[in-house]
């Protein structure tokens, strides 16, 4: 599982134009400039919307170099 780190509202004129990285309102993880600013990227473990989850296919990934 990846996520897209842009946290958006859904609900401004962008989004609903499906420009979502333009959202008046959007948050993105881990970036430190205040205007986004969303903390946790160094976390162990964050949560997002489930609308940013990205899941692989089953055994799509490996742990060990190819
Ligand atoms: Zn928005």
């Amino acid at each position: 599982m990846t996520f897209d780190s842009t946290v958006f509202c859904g609900e401004c004129v962008h989004c609903k134009r499906g420009d979502v990285n333009l959202c008046d309102n959007r948050q993105v993880l881990g970036v430190s400039c205040g205007d986004y600013r969303r903390h946790g990227a160094f976390a162990e473990f964050v949560t997002v919307p489930a609308g940013s989850s990205i899941n692989f296919p089953p055994n799509s990934v490996s742990p060990k170099p190819r």
